[in-house]
């Protein structure tokens, strides 16, 4: 069934802290705060014009959620917890960060019909976090996703690429450690300097410097492997090119493309047939059409770099998660992993 999310930003509201790379006006898109008028007035809205036998969702996002005053957030969640009474939305989703979680919150949380908190992670290196102002020791990250899943709450963790202090070590080390919290979804930001935000300072100062759009595909492409790998659906890669973040003006720097997410998944595809190709010096790739743009690369790069040893031929028998090369069948994972010595038997066929 197809799922839908009805969005309600909560700007920046609640949430006393300053976290170098943030300002969350500008990156939602909205300055004002909401009234419980609103949000029924947008839950309304959507379900005028939504199929009516699909998954819905209320999300809340932007901001601190579980940072605003309890009686807000109940406020709040009262008003969508009448909707999913009466069977009209499903469930709720909402962001904050992993210190502003504890059993009373996650209590509250579940009697309210919340199905899925996702924690603004950012960075598992302590001091990534604290040259970035996120003030709270690590032990909170693993408290909060410990509490977030025995309540049976989907669990998100939200990383970011980049952070002042970090390297393609600490980011992927922080990787690691995501997989061992067992989350069900994960998003992945390359870092991006946004207008008035204290990074902009530190970055017109020389004191940052952004990651390229080079870097920042081949650190996430080792995260992106890593986290798909161990079946963590990663839901988004790159920032959401909203309306603002599309205006330059906004962005001051940083590897900031619209299609960030396919130009990841295309240098993964490339990393694994150029091995093969090394070793065959041939590439009659056999693929399901859907897979063909992710194989070609955004503005068919990988056909460029890949040369005329890259011949594709369409066959929708193949599944999704499998690709042919030289006759050899490999699942999706063994393209993550780049294993290429021991392709899987033709159950992906
Ligand atoms: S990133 Fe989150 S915690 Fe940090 S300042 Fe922005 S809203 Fe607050």
């Amino acid at each position: 069934m197809k799922h839908y999310n009805i969005p309600i930003f909560i700007s920046h509201f609640g949430c006393p802290n300053d976290c170098v790379f943030c300002n969350q006006k500008k990156i939602n898109g909205r300055e004002t705060d909401v009234t419980t008028e609103d949000i029924k007035s947008i839950i309304e809205t959507y379900l005028k014009t939504l199929p009516k036998k699909s998954k819905k969702e209320v999300a809340f996002f932007g901001g601190t959620f579980t940072g605003i005053s309890i009686k807000l957030q109940e406020e709040y969640l009262a008003v969508v917890y009448e909707y999913i009474k009466k069977g009209f939305v499903d469930g709720i989703r909402l962001s904050t960060r992993p210190d502003y979680i504890n059993k009373e919150i996650v209590d509250m949380l579940k009697k309210y019909g919340v199905t899925t908190v996702e924690l603004g992670v950012q960075s598992l290196d302590e001091q990534v976090l604290i040259q970035t102002h996120r003030f709270y020791p690590m032990e909170k990250v693993y408290i909060a996703s410990r509490l977030i899943k025995e309540a049976g709450i989907e669990l998100g963790i939200q990383l970011m690429l980049g952070l002042p202090g970090s390297s393609d070590e600490s980011d992927f080390l922080s990787a690691i450690k995501t997989v061992e919290l067992k989350p069900d979804i994960a998003r992945i930001y390359p870092t991006l300097v946004i207008k008035e935000t204290e990074m902009a300072d530190m970055f017109k100062k020389g004191r940052y410097i952004p990651l390229s759009l080079n870097e920042a595909i081949k650190r996430c492409k080792k995260i992106y492997s890593l986290l798909d790998y161990n079946n963590i659906n990663i839901v988004r890669v790159g920032l959401q090119p909203t309306e603002e973040l599309n205006d330059n003006e906004n962005v001051l720097g940083g590897p900031f493309h619209p299609a960030f997410r396919e130009l990841v998944v295309g240098e993964i595809y490339y990393d694994f047939l150029k091995k093969i190709n090394d070793i065959e010096e041939k590439l009659e790739v056999e693929t399901n059409e859907r897979n063909v743009s992710k194989i070609v690369g955004i503005n068919k790069i990988n056909r460029e770099k890949l040369g005329k040893n890259l011949k594709i031929k369409i066959n929708n028998t193949m599944k999704i998660d499998a690709i042919k090369v030289n006759e050899k069948i490999y699942s999706w994972k063994q393209v993550l992993r780049g294993e290429i010595d021991e392709p899987s038997n033709n159950k992906y066929q």
